[in-house]
């Protein structure tokens, strides 16, 4: 079986973003692989473990920024792509998921491509969908776990999980596939898989290796604005008893109404 698992690199999530003149910065926050993804690369993982087959790590970004990649690699993920191109500078959801379908054509053969459910950066959980829809195969969302997994047969059973519900659905092969954190924790990377994941080498492929034109973006960002900062008043209640003190809470809650 071959397993192709998405994956993007994004700021720290310690980090914090500060917006100046209309770019977004996120100092000098080291990236990571996004903390989704984690998820889909072990789901990959184990699904190759159980049927025999590869895992191939995909990520579009700019050249030189390999943390995604490598920790793919380092979980376990046998091989990586690369895509990058200056030309993909700014591009939307729609251009990306094109490059994504180009790059998974271009690998060929797949069984299964994976997602994480969203990335922490951008958010918008888009990008998977959109990847389906352009490769016309199935889209299975929020998945959190694979009942079974048949390329044989080209059939596969997945428990989708949602807030309130959880929904198993039959669907065929090839498919594209989001993978929920309920799938269950995602491994370390080993000792062994770091020092591996440090050597690699893999291919890095620009829109031309991929015989596709620059795609036009239809959603560009013409202002990116900070959320408001909430001002927080701290408050410390004094009292000679712990009685006092909740008395004095109690009133001082009363005042504001929030009992
Ligand atoms: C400098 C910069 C400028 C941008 N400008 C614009 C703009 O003008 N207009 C606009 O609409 N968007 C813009 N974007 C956002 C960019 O288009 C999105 O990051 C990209 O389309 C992916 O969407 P998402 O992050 O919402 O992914 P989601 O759909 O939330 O991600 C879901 C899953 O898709 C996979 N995935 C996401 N991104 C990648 C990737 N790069 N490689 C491999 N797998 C991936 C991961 O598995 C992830 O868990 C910009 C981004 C940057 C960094």
């Amino acid at each position: 079986m071959k397993i192709i698992v998405c994956v993007k690199q994004v700021p720290d999530t310690a980090a914090t973003m500060t917006v100046d003149n209309g770019a977004i910065s996120w100092g000098d926050a080291p990236l990571i692989i996004n903390p989704w993804d984690e998820f889909a690369v072990e789901a990959a993982l184990n699904l190759a473990a159980d049927q025999g087959g590869e895992v191939i790590a995909l990520c579009l970004g700019k050249e030189g920024e390999t943390e995604a990649i490598k920790h793919a690699l380092a979980m376990g993920a046998d091989s990586a792509v690369m895509v990058s191109d200056p030309a993909l500078e700014g591009a939307d959801n729609v251009a990306a998921s094109k490059v994504l379908t180009a790059a998974i054509q271009k690998i060929g053969e797949a069984d299964l491509v994976l997602f994480g459910q969203q990335s922490v950066d951008t958010d918008t959980g888009l990008l998977p969908v959109q990847t389906a829809r352009l490769l016309k195969w199935p889209s299975l969302t929020l998945v959190s776990k694979f009942e079974s997994v048949n390329p044989g047969d080209g059939k596969i059973q997945v428990l989708r999980s949602m807030e309130e519900a959880g929904q198993v659905v039959d669907s065929s092969l090839p498919a594209v596939v989001s993978v929920t954190k309920d799938y269950g924790e995602p491994r370390y990377p080993s000792f062994m898989g770091i020092r591996k994941a440090s050597k690699a080498e893999y291919p890095v492929w620009s829109l031309a290796d991929l015989g596709i034109e620059t795609p036009s973006s239809s959603i560009v960002w013409p202002e990116v604005t900070e959320p408001v900062k909430k001002e927080i008043v701290t408050e410390i209640i004094e009292g000679e008893t712990p009685e006092e003190k909740a008395k004095s809470l109690v009133e001082k809650l009363i005042a504001e109404k929030v009992l």
